[in-house]
């Protein structure tokens, strides 16, 4: 895991970070892993969302932060020889094991370790836990790097938190927790930093999130321009996480050179007690996945990372969108005029009740006048639309992406899973 000699990889099936053996080097799955019995498929960890890692102290399965330390290079412990571990000399910390650590207690975090395997109150196994503990612990460089891959079980994000979650981030941002890859330049950091500060705020209701997430998957090659965003900078939140990527929130930032794009998901899922504390309070709720630098004029491809986000985007543009404003918390408000910002806005972006389609479309084959009592979703497409002076620019614009039925009926669920498969629902399913 030296990662200045050679970087890191892991297996692109079981996402599990693999072993390095020799020059050149063979890759293997941790001995203890459980596979299926397929054959390691390397590739590097800086290419994957999502990498099945677990806390070198306790073996948790969402560790949180890299710490530099002394070298260890390889630790067999345990009566049925169960771990044979590489830790090299960056070792994950889950958060619980983090906050015994920075309060002194590596006694706490070797209880942990002895848990998690099996080993009761043999104590010469627990010495020899505490013996490789401390041969990292005691070289530590005092900084630490945020795990951005680990898949935290959902957090659920109100609109009205969002000032509070954007603030947050932006202090993270600006703080010493190292952050891995693009991310880690200083300056870069302070930008987003200061572009989070001016944001526009999105919440994203369930019903568009489940529109932008199909429209997502079939979304074509977009050229990128101010005008598809509904803000110069801005900070939007999904209601759950979208796309196979399991994004929760995106935010883009002017610059020099375009836009610097962010996608996030949400961490701390399931924590409770002190480690959740520290971990909302030196990181927030949100972690960032990967990013991305666009220009104006830039054509991306639909299959983009920022897919989610463009399709947002452009479902906002043309108009599918009903905006609100979200209810904020009287001290949140207090605080920010306290300290002279603007008071905080959050937009609720709804799909729009009015419906501009087509009644040709509307109705379906069959209907012929019967009343619908439900809304349902239709399968939707994008079509190329010239836009613009002169109608000289091309944007994708989203054809359907309205409800058939009265606008103030229902949305059935059961029709809006079946647009959400990769089967097309006959026009006239709508039963
Ligand atoms: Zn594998
Ligand atoms: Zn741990």
């Amino acid at each position: 895991m030296t990662a200045a000699a050679r970087e890191e990889m892991a297996c692109r099936i079981c996402l599990s970070p693999l072993n390095t053996i020799g020059t050149p080097p063979t890759y293997m799955h941790p001995i203890q892993l459980d596979t299926d019995g397929h054959e390691p498929v390397p590739v590097p960890v800086s290419q994957l969302d999502t990498v099945r890692r677990t806390c070198d102290f306790c073996g948790d399965p969402y560790p949180t932060w890299t710490l530099l330390g002394g070298e260890v290079s390889a630790v067999a412990i345990g009566t049925t020889g169960g771990l044979v571990q590489n830790f090299g000399d960056a070792w994950a910390a889950c958060a619980t094991c983090q906050t015994y650590i920075d309060d002194g207690s590596n006694n706490k975090v070797v209880d942990r370790a002895a848990q998690a395997l099996g080993l009761g109150k043999d104590s010469q196994a627990r010495e020899r836990i505490e013996q490789l503990h401390l041969a990292f612990l005691d070289a530590r460089v005092p900084s630490r790097t945020l795990i951005t891959t680990t898949a935290w079980p959902a957090t659920t994000l109100a609109a009205r938190d969002l000032p509070k979650v954007r603030d947050r981030l932006a202090r993270f941002y600006r703080g010493n927790d190292g952050l891995p890859g693009a991310l880690a330049a200083t300056d870069a950091r302070q930008q987003i930093a200061v572009g989070l500060d001016r944001s526009r705020l999105f919440w994203i209701d369930s019903d568009f999130t489940d529109l932008a997430e199909y429209a997502a998957g079939k979304l074509p090659d977009v050229t990128i321009s101010r005008d598809l965003m509904p803000s110069t900078d801005g900070l939007l939140v999904w209601s759950r996480p979208a796309t196979s990527r399991q994004i929760t929130a995106a935010s883009w930032t002017a610059n020099r050179d375009g836009w610097q794009l962010v996608n996030y998901r949400t961490i701390g899922g399931g924590l409770d007690g002190k480690p959740l504390q520290r971990l909302r309070e030196h990181v927030g709720w949100l972690a960032p996945m990967s990013t991305a630098q666009v220009r104006e004029q830039h054509v991306l491809p639909g299959d983009h990372q920022a897919a989610a986000l463009i399709a947002t985007w452009l479902l906002i543009a043309q108009q599918a969108a009903e905006v609100t404003t979200a209810e904020i918390d009287k001290a949140v408000r207090k605080t920010y005029v306290r300290t002279n910002r603007p008071a905080p806005e959050v937009r609720i972006i709804r799909i729009r009740a009015k419906s501009t389609t087509p009644t040709s479309i509307r109705s379906a084959p069959g209907d012929s006048g019967r009343p619908q009592t439900n809304r349902f979703w239709v399968s939707g497409h994008w079509r190329n639309q010239p836009y613009g002076p002169g109608r000289a620019l091309r944007r994708p614009v989203y054809i359907n992406p309205f409800l058939r039925g009265p606008d103030d009926a229902p949305i059935k669920i059961g029709t809006t899973v079946r647009m959400l498969s990769s089967r097309k629902p006959k026009p006239e399913a709508h039963g």
